[in-house]
């Protein structure tokens, strides 16, 4: 289910326009509106899910196609490494409140965060 106020929900029901990379049943990806890296793209479930925490058992499918995705996305760009971040809440810099996952590639990313 969607949400009305939410941002990505609305890139998801094409309300504001996106750059696709992917699409399916559960998941959308498009290109990060300000890029951290040559391959930024972030991958939302289609469902409003908060954040990392709101993720439960009926839901879980969802984040699970995610990660699906994103090997189809990186099989389709050429990357052979890349990471893949999710920031969660205020403390974890998540700035849009539906859950998302980034992933940073395209060059040897050499700061490490983990
Ligand atoms: P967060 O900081 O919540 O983990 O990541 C939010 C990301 O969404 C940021 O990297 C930001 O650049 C991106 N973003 C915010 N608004 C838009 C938008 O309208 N379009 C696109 N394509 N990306 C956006
Ligand atoms: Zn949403």
């Amino acid at each position: 289910m969607l949400d009305d106020n939410c941002l990505f929900c609305k890139i998801i029901e094409g309300v504001i326009p996106s750059t696709k990379v992917y699409e399916d049943e559960y998941c959308y990806a498009f290109n990060d509106i300000n890029p951290q890296a040559p391959v930024h793209v972030i991958v939302v479930p289609k469902t409003h899910i908060a954040s990392a925490l709101e993720i439960n058992d009926s839901n879980s499918l969802y984040v699970a196609k995610c990660f699906e995705a994103v090997k189809k996305i990186a099989d389709s760009l050429g990357l052979e490494g890349f990471r893949v971040i999710n920031n969660c809440g205020e403390d974890g810099g998540q700035t849009v409140m539906h859950l998302h996952f980034h992933i940073l590639g395209g060059k040897k990313l050499s700061e490490k965060i983990v």
